[in-house]
Order: structure tokens, then sequence, then C-alpha cells
């Protein structure tokens, strides 16, 4: 107990200080050791001891999590740690190592400045290794690496100290390669893991021990020394000599930048005001004298405390009792209480200043990936936070007892408020609830389980494929008129390339009502995947996949319905006319209009319903069709077990990219509608004795045949009961 006084006071010390501040995340593969190092990590922090490190899953605190052995939610910890005489606190985001919840990955990210990659020796870089990495990458955050289960390869494997190197090397390279491809383009450089810097460890998170050059230097140990005590059985001795969080911190404290320094450049890209006004000044700078601005990067629901919101703050401080502004919600809130975690336990701080990621409890109405700032000023929010991947699966869950509704609707808001991957749709007058998500395992791990959990009896649907609608050829000039007859308006649509489709998903173009400053920008981009020039300059709108565009010329006064257009764009492309599934690839333009002079005659009620048909009734004519989700998996497993694995992948509509074989394993690239991918986890499974596992590479979406098309719409229209 003592300790964790001396905890609290060392911690509310060092918080306040900026240059002893390092945010970090771990980008790991599945299994490569996540868990084990940051367990191995915070017991240097004296909150768990060392011997049951390793063994007991800190991190992992949610008993679902320990059950599947996964980490499901994006938990964060803190921890003190001496460098040359000097206390640093380095906050370590948990990221989830499912690729199916990949939307909790973006998020952490965003969080923090820099990255420990971890890669498991014998297995090497991985597909979910790349994703993380890519994802870190995106959002600037700077990388050192680390190789983890050099054990296995000293005594499992016995291999010479040579073919040791030969491997570390080899997985050095690979991660540079990433590295290089996939950093912007001022860091590709840099940011080069190298072991001379010493931003390259390796070790065993297990046995608790790592290396770097620079520690080798330090203290004399070498590389005959880690083969001879692992070979030994000595490693107790070797994780004392070379004990694996002082090698690791120690790594990050001095590569990876604290919050000051790397706001300077990050600010630019993760938000979109102005860097040149003073909130702008203040959030580059991270100036603790500033207004205060923060992004909620996390909520979870504890049950004594309510809401808990993970926070990293960008500008100014964050204070208990503090009065808060949401800009996405425009609601005020009051911070309640504010702390740092250790583990599942939070330590109470009353203040704290910018560069630091906080849990505060209050924020009972605000969710992930919110902007929240001081209630005087006013701010761009931060981009929306891009996933990776958008859901692709709905199921429809139901309470058995009627008087448990009002406590199922709580837990799904609840639960959509602490993942913005998964969407809920809830009908409050039917009481029918659409919960959607990544896939499968995605809905099942944070609803299903969830709610059982809560003993709550439900009744859970087959999972729903969410579809998607589009065209094949540009339709028609099609005339809509207002219900009063005063109002006219000539619509047209036409498919969008699959190259423009491509930027609209990569979250490059802003969504929404184009504005003025970022039109030149926007349109020079649409040029460069091909759009006809003159119509580019003519965007007004994004969504989704889907572009609006004003071509008319001289109708005076369409800019006093411009907003009543795009509302109408916009729900159009939320329920296409087929069987109302979302829009995809859809360009709609509105070619001229012709308008009552009297705005009275012009309201919402009469311009909404004539241009939602209008554009509706172009698209059927445009020859609508229905677009299925794919799921790009890799799945690794060992050669003998290739052809149950082929069979399992032909039996479900699947196409199978690339074979290629790696040691004794086989790696599959294939391709499945997800549609009837249901169960494909357990059939993989049983059809590899259990050594086979799958990753999501990507998501894509692609035309339902025609002929088994129309029996889909059917499918869909009754689910969702429209005539
Ligand atoms: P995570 O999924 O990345 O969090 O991985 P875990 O930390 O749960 O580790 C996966 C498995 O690898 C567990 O059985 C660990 O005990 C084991 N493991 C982790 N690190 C090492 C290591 O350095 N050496 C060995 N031999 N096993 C390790």
């Amino acid at each position: 107990m003592a300790k964790t006084e001396k905890i609290i006071e060392n911690i509310d010390r060092i918080v306040n200080n900026q240059t002893k501040i390092r945010n970090i995340a771990i980008a790991a593969h599945i299994d490569h050791g996540k868990t084990t190092l940051t367990d191995n990590l915070l017991a240097s922090a004296g909150m768990i001891s060392e011997d049951t490190a390793g063994k007991q899953c800190f991190m992992d605190f949610d008993k679902q999590e320990q059950e599947r052995g996964i980490t499901i939610y994006s938990a964060n910890v803190s921890m003190i740690h001496n460098f040359n005489n000097e206390d640093y606190v380095i906050n370590l985001i948990d990221t989830p190592g499912h690729v199916d919840f990949g939307g909790d990955v973006t998020r952490a990210m965003r969080a923090v400045d820099g990255c420990i990659i971890l890669v498991d020796a014998v297995d090497g870089v991985m597909p979910q290794t790349e994703t993380v990495v890519r994802q870190a990458l995106k959002e600037r955050v700077k990388p050192v690496l680390f190789i983890n289960k050099v054990d296995r390869l000293i005594k499992e494997l016995d291999l010479t100290p040579q073919k040791i190197q030969e491997r570390i090397v080899k997985i050095i390279k690979d991660v540079n390669s990433l590295i290089k491809t996939a950093s912007p383009e001022e860091f590709r450089e840099k940011w080069l893991v190298n072991v001379n810097q010493g931003t390259f460890a390796f070790g065993s998170a297990y046995r608790n021990w790592a290396l770097s050059l620079p520690f080798m230097k330090k203290t004399g140990t070498t590389f005959a020394d880690i083969v001879e005590y692992t070979k030994q059985d000595k490693e107790k001795e070797l994780s004392k000599k070379a004990r694996i969080s002082e090698v690791l911190l120690d790594m990050v404290i001095s590569n990876l930048p604290n919050p000051k320094q790397a706001q300077e450049y990050r600010i630019k890209k993760i938000w979109n005001g102005d860097c040149q006004t003073n909130i702008g000044k203040s959030l580059v700078n991270s100036n603790p004298d500033g207004p205060f601005v923060g992004v909620i990067t996390n909520t979870l629901y504890d049950a004594h405390a309510g809401v808990i919101s993970t926070i990293r703050v960008f500008s100014g401080k964050i204070k208990e009792g503090l009065e808060i502004k949401n800009i996405n919600k425009k609601i005020n809130e009051r911070i309640q209480q504010l702390g740092i975690y250790f583990g599942p336990r939070r330590i109470p701080l009353s203040s704290m200043v910018c560069g630091n990621i906080v849990a505060v409890s209050g924020l009972s109405n605000s969710s992930t990936g919110d902007t929240i700032c001081s209630t005087d000023i006013e701010i761009e929010p931060f981009e929306s936070i891009q996933h990776t991947f958008e859901p692709v699966v709905t199921k429809a869950i139901e309470a058995k007892s009627i008087k448990d509704l009002p406590k199922l609707i709580d837990i799904l808001k609840q639960r959509g408020k602490e993942d913005p991957s998964i969407k809920i749709n809830i009908s409050e007058d039917t009481g029918e609830t659409l919960v959607s998500g990544l896939g499968e395992l995605h809905i099942e791990a944070k609803i299903e389980r969830y709610i059982r959990e809560k003993k709550l009896d439900i009744i859970v649907s087959k999972p729903i494929i969410i579809y998607k609608e589009g065209v094949l050829k540009p339709s028609v000039e099609i005339e809509g008129k207002t219900p009063n007859k005063h109002n006219r308006f000539i619509m047209k649509i036409e498919p969008i390339s699959d190259e423009i489709i491509n930027l609209l998903k990569s979250g490059e173009l802003r969504q929404g009502k184009i504005r003025k400053q970022d039109l030149k920008d926007i349109a020079a981009k649409l040029r460069e995947k091909g759009m006809d020039s003159d119509k580019a300059k003519k965007t007004v709108a994004i969504y989704d996949q889907n572009i609006f565009l004003n071509l008319t010329r001289g109708v005076v006064q369409l800019n006093e319905v411009i907003e009543l257009l795009i509302q109408s764009f916009k729900e159009v492309c939320m329920e296409g006319p087929l069987a109302h599934e979302p829009l995809r690839g859809v360009c709609v333009e509105i070619i001229d209009a012709h308008l009552h002079e009297d705005a009275i005659h012009r309201g919402p009620a009469q311009v909404l319903p004539a241009v939602k048909t209008a554009i509706r009734q172009a698209i059927i004519d445009g020859g609508a069709i229905l677009y299925e989700p794919k799921q790009i998996l890799r799945i690794d497993a060992p050669i003998d077990y290739i052809g149950g694995i082929i069979k399992e992948i032909q039996n479900r509509r699947g196409q199978i990219l690339d074979v290629a074989e790696d040691g004794d394993l086989n790696n599959i690239t294939t391709k499945l509608p997800v549609a009837e991918m249901f169960g494909f986890e357990a059939g993989l499974k049983s059809a590899t004795a259990g050594r086979g596992y799958q990753s999501l590479i990507d998501i894509v979406y692609e035309k339902v045949p025609r002929d088994i098309m129309d029996n889909i719409v059917k499918q869909i229209k009754k689910m969702k009961g429209i005539n």
C-alpha cells in the first residue's frame, strides 16, 4: 500500500512536466505476446509482483476477455520508469489484437505518439502486424521494434547464433519495408528502425529479458551471454541482468517523442482547423496555459462510476469539476472525477496538463471520437475517426420479457457508445433493435455475451448482411415536382468509378457539405482519379461513397434550397430505392431547377419529397443493382490441412486468391462472401484440428450475381417490413 501511495505522489509530480511523458501503444499480431509484455512492463512500476507477471494477464481484466483469451477492449495503463536518474510517466494504451475489431485500433493510435511494434521471432511479420502498423503510421505514430520469443529460437528450435541473427535481420528488414511504404513521406527514412540508433530490441517477454545495442554497450551483456543463460535454464538471472522493462522503457523514452514534440507534426494531420489561430497554436505547441481541448478515445461503463471516458488532452488543463463543451454533440457536461489507470484501478488526481491520457467520469452523454473543449471557445472538431472497416453484418436482438426492454436498450446504447464500429438502431415503439458490426464474432463478443452476463434473456436473430445499392449506367434526366406543383427539380445519376470509390473510402476527403476552403483540394483529388474537371468543381457534398454535384446554371435562389437538396441526397444515400440499403458509388446531379419566388412555397415539406423521389427514380432508371460484402482473409495453417481448408472455402462461394508456402505453413489468401461466412471460424477450426487461423485483410463490396439478386431483395424487404 505504501508503495501505491508513493506512486500516486510521483505521478502527480511528473504528469505536469510534458517532457517526462510518453504516450505509447503496442502494435502486434494476436498471440505474439502483447499481454505478456504489458504485464512485465507493469510489474516494473510495482503494480503486480514480478513472479506473477506474465501469468496473470493484467490488462485483460474483463472476464470475457480472459475466457476468450483475446484483448477486446482498449484500456490504458500508466507506469513510472526511471531513466538517467529522472522519473518518466509512460501511458500505455492497450490495442485489441483481433482484426475483427479494427475500429478500436485506430482510436487507440490517435491517443498515442509512439508505438512498440512487437513481432514474434518464430512467426515473423503477420497480416495483423501489418494492419496495425499501417494504422499507427497513418496517425503519425512513431515506431520502435521489439522482437519477442527469442527464447524459443534458442531452446525449442535450437538454432545456432548465426541462424538466430539471420532470422532477426530478416524481420527487421520486413518491418522496415513496411515502414517505408506506409509512413508519411517526411518520415519515411527517419522512422526506419535501426540497431545502431537503439530503435530495436529483442528478447523474451515471457522470460522477462531483452537486449538492445545501447543496453549491451552500457552493461557489457553480449549475445553469447543470452544464448548461454537460456540454454542453461538460468533465465531468471538473465532477467535480472537485462530486465525487459528497463531495456524497452529506456528505448521508448530515448527514441519516442514526448507529447510536445509529437503534437507539432501530428495536429496538422489529425485536426481539421487552422493551425495559425490562437487555438491552433495552442494545440500545435501543446500549451498547458491555452484553452482546454481533448478527444475522447475510448468509453467504458463501470458499474460504480458510470461512464469512464479516456481522453487525450491536446491543449490546456483538465480539472475535476470542469464544465466542458462537446463539439460533436453540441452539449455541455461536467467532469466529475479525474485519474489515471493502473490496469483496472484508477488513481485519482485533481488536474492534469495537456499531453496526458486521462480517465474521467461524468461525461455520460459523450461518445468515443468526440472533441471536447472549454465552454468559452469555438473549435473545429478533430477529424471524425476513420475506420479501416465498416460494419457488414446486422443481428436483431430482442428481450424475451418485455420488462427487460428498457434495460436492454440502455445496454445497447452504452455499447454503441463504447465502440463506434458497432452501430445500433433502436425502434423505441416496437422494441426491435438492430446491431451492426464487423463480423459475427464482433457482435457476439461485444454485445451478446455482455448482455447475457447481465443475466438478460434475449432472442438473437440470424446474422443479416448489410448490402449496398448502386447503379449500372447513367440515367436519363428525371423531373421531381413538389407536392404544391410550384417547384421542379431536374435530377440525374451516374455510376462512380472504382478508383473514385476507393478515394472516398480512404477517408481522405471530408464528408458532408463541402466547405469553400476545401473545394479546390477535393476537386483536384477527384480530377486526379479521372473525374471530369468541370464536374469536379461542382461538387457540393459527399456522403459515404457517393457524390452530389450542382450542375445548374443561373438558377437564382438555388442557394436558398441547397441545404434541403443536400439533405435529400443524404437521406437517399442512407436508404436506396431497391431495399432501403445504403448507396455506394452513385453520383447524383442536379441539372436544373425552377423555383417559386416566394420562399414560403419551397420549404422542407415541399422540396424533400420531390428531390428524394426524383433521385430514387433516376437510380432505378440507371439499372439499380445490389452489392454484397466480401471478406478478404488470410488463413494460416500447417500444410497437411490445406485440402480441408480449400473445401471449406469452395463450399461457401469462396475464391482462392493466393497460396504461399512459408516453411511448414501454408498461407492462403481467399475472398469469401460474408453471406456465406456464418460458422466459418468453427468450420476452419474443425478442418485444421484447431491449428488454422484467419486474419481479416480487407472488406470489399462486389455485385451480387443477377440470378440471386431478386430473391435477396425480397428477403431484405420482408425482414424490414417494406412493401
Ligand atoms: P497477445 O495475444 O499478443 O496478448 O499474446 P500473449 O501475451 O497472450 O501471449 C501468447 C502466448 O505466447 C502465451 O501462451 C504466452 O505465454 C506466450 N509467450 C509470450 N511471450 C513469450 C516469450 O517471450 N517466449 C515464449 N516462449 N512464449 C511467450
